[in-house]
C-alpha cells in the first residue's frame, strides 16, 4: 500500500521580494496615529485639522462634534 500522491504548487523568491507590500499597510498606519496624536497635542479638528480653540461644540470647517474632553481641557 503506497501513500496517495497530493498535488501542491510552490513559489519561491529572495526574502526582500514580498517587503514592500508588508510594509504599506503598517506605514500607513503609523501615519495616520502621528497625525491623530498631533491634531489631538495641537487642539485640532480630528477629521479636518481645523484649529478649534474658539470653537464650543462642533467644528465649523466639517461639522464634526468636539469631543468634551476637548472642551473641557482645552490645551
Ligand atoms: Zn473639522
Amino acid at each position: 500500500m503506497s501513500t496517495p500522491l497530493v498535488p501542491y504548487r510552490s513559489l519561491s523568491m529572495p526574502w526582500f521580494y514580498p517587503l514592500p507590500l508588508t510594509l504599506i499597510l503598517p506605514t500607513v498606519y503609523l501615519i495616520l496615529r502621528h497625525r491623530h496624536r498631533r491634531r489631538h497635542r495641537l487642539g485640532l479638528c480630528l477629521t479636518c485639522g481645523y484649529d478649534l480653540r474658539a470653537s464650543k461644540d462642533k467644528c465649523p470647517e466639517c461639522g464634526s462634534p468636539i469631543p468634551q474632553s476637548e472642551i473641557e481641557n482645552p490645551k
